[in-house]
């Protein structure tokens, strides 16, 4: 079945001039758009998450003020962006929109959302450009539901999934995989359930090996009944933010190798983007774009 793939206009907010790209999400929407493998009618407006969804694995105190605006600076300096009650709107709907790619995910094989991946966010702060660890909010929700029991996180941004490995790090029914730059942000990685930290500058070879072997231990020890895949952009070889040397074409055999490991398994999964700061942002959005075509041929094949 072909994947719903969720988006909103409203997902960008106006963070001034900003090494991250907000407007990507439109434009990685309009590109698979353009590409022809996407048409209006695939594409949903999700429901902003909840509170109760946020509180799944944010505490009180936190979401109390990202709601009420009483972050000190010192939590506004570690988000990295600047604070407004928008932003925190938008980060509760792009968020809703991971929860509902999750679900939807159940039924169709394939869930997608052209936003999030915010994997920097820890229970009790925001981090890194990461307001609320969507990431999170849908395996909790995946658990919550009853939908599946374990669940397997596939964190594929160059910068290691610190947020998500904290949440989930006494969490039996959560594997944590991250493959990241070892040199890079974040400085403290807290132990996922399997890191893979790779020198500076490894390229796709070294790469897709680490990932297939990983892959080959997450399904064979663990067994996730869902995967959820963080398809940053940034091991991208021109990303300013990153310093591995994967191309374009290697980072389409990432996504194929872990939407192929998802899809002969029966595994359900679901793509979230995470970062992507490429000299071009064009790059990045056809870097995104390329893994949303391959998720839902994917779908389309189950
Ligand atoms: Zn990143």
């Amino acid at each position: 079945m072909r994947p719903v793939l969720f988006y909103s206009d409203d997902y960008e907010a106006d963070i001034g001039p900003h090494i991250f790209p907000m407007r990507k999400y439109r434009l990685v929407k309009e590109q698979l758009l353009e590409m022809g493998v996407a048409t209006p009618e695939d594409i949903a407006e999700p429901d902003a998450a909840t509170v109760e969804d946020a509180l799944l694995v944010h505490t009180q105190m936190y979401v109390a003020k990202l709601l009420n605006g009483t972050l000190s600076p010192l939590e506004e300096a570690t988000l990295e962006l600047p604070y407004s009650k928008e932003l925190v709107e938008k980060s509760f709907l792009g968020a809703g929109g991971t929860v509902a790619a999750v679900r939807s995910s159940f039924e169709r094989g394939v869930g997608v959302n052209i936003a999030g991946g915010l994997h920097h966010a820890f229970p009790d702060h925001g981090e890194g450009f990461c307001v609320l660890n969507d990431v999170a909010m849908g395996v909790a929700r995946a658990l919550e539901d009853g939908l599946a029991a374990r669940v397997a996180t596939v964190d594929c941004d160059v910068h290691q999934g610190n947020g998500t490995a904290a949440i989930f790090a006494h969490d039996e029914r959560v594997f944590t995989f991250s493959i990241h730059q070892e040199h890079n942000y974040p400085m403290a990685k807290p132990s996922s359930t399997l890191d893979i930290g790779l020198p500076d500058g490894a390229g796709g070879p070294l790469y897709l090996s680490n990932l297939e072997s990983a892959l080959d231990t997450i399904f064979s020890e663990f067994s996730p009944e869902m995967v959820l895949y963080v398809a940053g952009a940034d091991p991208y070889e021109h990303d300013l933010l990153g310093g591995l040397t994967l191309t374009k074409q290697d980072l389409a055999d990432r996504d194929e190798a872990i939407m192929s490991a998802c899809a002969s398994r029966g595994v359900p999964f679901v793509v979230t983007l995470a970062g992507g700061y490429a000299e071009r942002t064009s790059d990045t959005a056809e870097i995104h774009a390329a893994a949303i075509a391959r998720a839902i041929t994917t779908g389309e094949s189950l």
